[in-house]
């Protein structure tokens, strides 16, 4: 498991190459969720989400690598890319052959290789193990490894110290290395303090392996959260047991729920989120989610193709 003494030595480690992020207060979800709530911009990270946080303490404690690798094409992707290039060391993001040209842009121009593999997330995996094995690279993982949880948790010290008296901190949550390192950093400091995990309805591999008491797959299927999809990981052995252990509540968020966050979140307090960001707000604005004290939603990150921001923004999908 990930101590606060952990949390804390990533603070020291990667001060400097993450942003502290802004808070602010929402007056509006405010007035819907019967008490003050509170937006932690992540969407506004270096790299445009929390995962930067992670990647960075992850790179930070490596020995002697000839570079890094992972097979995520997303913000861990892009956070890896960018925390390998400011230690000077190569990067080799493995993909599939599915993943558009865009995303193979975006990760070219943080300075790392795009290695298009096979037709598969496997045949991508496949490889990110290959250049472990025989060429020295180290494999970072996006959610289920010490150094990543550790350095996620930073967020939940960041919170804390923005908002001494939060009294729940509402947490997107997908493989679970945000909400262990956020929720291990802040009942640490604070064991009263609820955390609450927020997931889409369709697809969400870590409450359908709480239910089941174990790590289960779950067929992939399309989401406006699309940084939510994923599994697990069948040999998960960190973040399925602190999430289990340490979360208070998950709630499920509709298609229709997460966009109406999105668009309020534009409309109402002028941020600009991916779907991922906005369950919270979602939530607050089915009446999911109450406040009974000062809650904390983190925007987790703000990577969204822009004319599907505008479409939703205006109600078009
Ligand atoms: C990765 C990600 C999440 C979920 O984080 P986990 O550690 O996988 O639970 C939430 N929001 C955004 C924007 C992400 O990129």
């Amino acid at each position: 498991m990930v101590s606060l003494e952990d949390i804390r030595a990533a603070e020291d480690r990667i001060r400097g190459m993450v942003r502290v992020t802004p808070i602010k207060s929402s007056a509006s979800l405010s007035a819907l969720a019967g008490g003050s709530v509170w937006l932690k911009g992540e969407h506004q990270q270096l790299t445009g989400a929390f995962k930067l946080r992670g990647a960075s303490n992850a790179v930070a404690r490596l020995g002697d690598v000839a570079g890094v690798t992972t097979a995520s094409t997303g913000n861990h992707g892009r956070a890896l890319a960018h925390a390998a290039r400011a230690r000077g060391l190569p990067a080799i993001i493995c993909v599939s052959s599915l993943v558009p040209q865009n995303k193979l842009d975006a990760i070219a121009a943080l300075g790392a290789e795009a290695r298009v593999i096979g037709a598969s997330q496997d045949a991508a995996f496949a490889e990110a193990r290959r250049l472990q094995r025989d060429e020295g690279f180290a494999l970072i993982p996006p959610f289920d490894h010490a150094d990543v949880i550790a350095g996620q948790g930073t967020l939940g010290l960041e919170i804390l110290d923005q908002i001494p008296d939060a009294a729940a901190i509402a947490v997107p949550l997908s493989g679970g290395g945000l909400l262990a390192g956020v929720a291990a950093a802040a009942k640490a400091l604070n064991p009263g303090i609820r955390i609450i995990g927020l997931s889409m309805e369709r697809g969400a591999a870590m409450a359908t392996s709480l239910k089941a008491g174990h790590p289960v797959e779950v067929e992939e299927v399309e989401t406006l959260a699309d940084s939510l999809g994923g599994g697990i990981g069948q040999g998960n052995h960190l973040t399925f047991p602190m999430v289990r252990d340490l979360m208070d509540e998950l709630i499920l968020v509709t298609e229709a729920e997460i966009a109406a966050g999105i668009r309020h979140l534009a409309l109402e307090d002028g941020e600009t989120v991916e779907g991922a960001a906005a369950v919270g707000a979602g939530a607050v604005l089915a009446g999911k989610l109450r406040a009974t004290g000062p809650m904390v939603l983190i925007l987790s990150g703000g990577n969204i193709d822009p004319a599907r921001h505008t479409a939703i923004v205006k109600g078009e999908t």
